[in-house]
C-alpha cells in the first residue's frame, strides 16, 4: 500500500514542489493550507490526481485525519520577511501552536515528523560558514524574531516530542531557496530583482549590497528534503547551496542574464544578517546530497517562469494574495 504524507503549507512555493515530488515517488499526499501566502495555482499539476488531496485548513487549529499517516511534513509558515513582518502573530502561532498540534498528530499516528526550519535560527551569524552545531546569534526582541524564535521554538518542540514521546523526527534548516513558483511580489531578493528587471525598473538593493546569501534552487532543496525524510536522523541538517554571493554580485548575475540594469539603494532592514552560507558536510557525508543547479542556471529557469506567468497575468503585484 502507498505510504501517506501530510504536507502543511502544501500550496506554498516549496510545499507545492514537495507535494509533486512525493506523489511522483509513489506517496499519497494530503496537503493542508490556509492560503495566507500560498496559492492553489501552485498545485495545478496535481489537481484531480488520485494520489493527491488539498484541504483548506489553518494548521493552528487541531486536526484529526482519518486513516493511516506515515509522515507529517510541516512547511506551513510565512517565509519572506515581508510576509512574516505583515503576519507576525500568525507566524509565531504556526511555528509554535501548530507545530505542537502536528507533533501530536504524528505521535497518535506513529508517523515520522519533519519540520522545515531555517538558516534564520542562526540569526546574524558570528561563525561562518554555519555548521549545525552553531547556536546562533538572534535578537529575541527585534522585528525578525517572530520568525526566528518561532522556528527555534519549533525545533525545541520537535526535539521534546522526540525525547519524551519517541516520535521519529527530522529537522531541516533551509537556506535561501528560490525558483519559478515564487510570487513576484513576495519581497524576497530573487523574485524582487527578477521582476524589477523584467519590468525595466531599478533593482532595490538594501544597504550597500555587500551582505551575502547562498541561493539554492528549489529542485535541489526538495531532493535534500526527501533524503533527510527517508534516510536522516533526528539531529538537524543544513540544506542549501554553499555558493555565496553579495547582493551586488547577484545584480551582476542578473545582468549576465538580462542585460544592464539600474540599481537604487534603500535602507538595510533591521537585523538583516550580514552574511550567510551553509556548511553542508553532514548532508553530503550522510545522505550523498549536494546541490546540482548553479545560480546562473537557476536564475534563468526562474526568469523564464516569471516571464510566462507575467504574460499570463498570473503574477500578483502584492504578497499574500491567496486562493
Ligand atoms: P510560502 O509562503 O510560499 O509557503 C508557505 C505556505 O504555508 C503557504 O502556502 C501558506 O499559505 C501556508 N501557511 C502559512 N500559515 C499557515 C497556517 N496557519 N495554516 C495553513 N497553511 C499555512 O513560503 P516557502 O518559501 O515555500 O516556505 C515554506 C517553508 O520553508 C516555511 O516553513 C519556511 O519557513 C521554510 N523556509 C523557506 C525558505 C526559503 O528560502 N524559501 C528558507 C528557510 C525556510
Ligand atoms: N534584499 C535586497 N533587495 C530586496 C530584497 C532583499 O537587497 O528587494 C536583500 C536583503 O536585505 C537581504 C538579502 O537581500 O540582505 C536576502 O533577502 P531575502 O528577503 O530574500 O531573504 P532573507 O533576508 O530572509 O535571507
Amino acid at each position: 500500500m502507498a505510504r501517506r504524507a501530510v504536507v502543511t503549507g502544501g500550496a506554498g512555493f516549496i510545499g507545492s514542489s514537495l507535494c509533486e515530488r512525493l506523489v511522483a515517488d509513489g506517496w499519497q499526499v494530503l496537503a493542508l493550507d490556509n492560503f495566507c501566502t500560498g496559492r492553489r495555482l501552485n498545485l495545478a499539476s496535481l489537481e484531480g490526481h488520485p494520489a493527491f488531496e488539498l484541504r483548506s485548513h489553518d494548521v493552528c487549529d487541531p486536526i484529526d485525519i482519518d486513516g493511516p499517516v506515515d509522515a507529517v511534513l510541516h512547511f506551513a509558515s510565512p517565509a519572506s520577511p515581508f510576509d512574516y513582518l505583515t503576519l507576525p502573530v500568525e507566524t509565531l502561532r504556526v511555528g509554535s501552536v501548530a507545530t505542537m498540534h502536528l507533533l501530536e498528530l504524528a505521535r497518535r499516528k506513529g508517523a515520522r515528523f519533519l519540520i522545515a526550519s531555517t538558516s534564520e535560527i542562526y540569526g546574524d551569524p558570528l561563525e561562518h560558514p554555519q555548521r549545525e552545531n552553531y547556536f546562533g546569534n538572534v535578537n529575541s526582541i527585534g522585528p525578525r524574531s517572530v520568525y526566528d524564535e518561532a522556528k527555534r521554538f519549533a525545533e525545541a518542540a520537535t526535539m521534546a516530542w522526540h525525547r519524551k514521546h519517541g516520535v521519529d523526527t527530522r529537522i531541516i534548516r533551509i537556506f535561501n531557496t528560490y525558483g519559478p513558483r515564487m510570487k513576484a511580489g513576495d519581497g524576497r531578493v530573487v523574485p524582487a530583482f527578477l521582476s524589477q528587471a523584467l519590468r525595466g525598473e531599478a533593482l532595490t538593493v538594501f544597504g550597500d549590497g555587500s551582505q551575502t546569501r547562498s541561493f539554492c534552487f528549489v529542485d535541489d532543496l526538495v531532493d535534500g528534503v526527501v533524503r533527510v525524510l527517508e534516510r536522516g536522523d533526528a539531529q538537524p541538517y543544513n540544506l542549501g547551496n554553499p555558493a555565496e554571493f553579495t547582493m551586488l554580485e547577484l545584480v551582476r548575475e542578473i545582468e549576465k542574464l538580462m542585460g544592464t540594469v539600474q540599481c537604487v539603494h534603500m535602507p538595510l532592514p533591521i537585523d538583516d544578517p550580514t552574511r550567510r552560507k551553509p556548511d553542508i558536510a553532514r548532508a553530503i557525508g550522510e545522505l550523498g546530497w549536494s546541490p546540482l543547479v548553479p545560480l546562473s542556471v537557476g536564475l534563468r529557469r526562474t526568469a523564464d517562469g516569471f516571464r510566462t506567468r507575467m504574460a499570463a497575468g498570473q503574477h500578483s503585484a502584492q504578497s499574500g494574495a491567496g486562493g
